[in-house]
């Protein structure tokens, strides 16, 4: 998820992972549906404040950042 509190519309997520995230009309990330699972990752990666979150669906354990 992208926590709209913490993101700062840097578009590093959006420059590394094009396929999995947009920058919405208010300036913040949003995750686009759909996207390939190592390109979710590797925008959560490029976020500099740590704003997209990913968690495991079964133990709901945090994966990433
Ligand atoms: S890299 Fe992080 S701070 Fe920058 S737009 Fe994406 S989610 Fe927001």
């Amino acid at each position: 998820m992208v926590d709209r509190r913490v993101c700062v519309g840097t578009t590093n997520c959006v420059e590394a992972a094009p396929e999995a995230y947009d920058i919405g009309d208010d300036g913040v990330a949003e995750p686009l549906p759909g996207a390939p699972l190592d390109a979710i990752f590797a925008g959560a990666r490029a976020c500099p404040v740590g704003a997209i979150t990913l968690h495991d669906l079964a133990t709901g354990q945090l994966v990433t950042p």
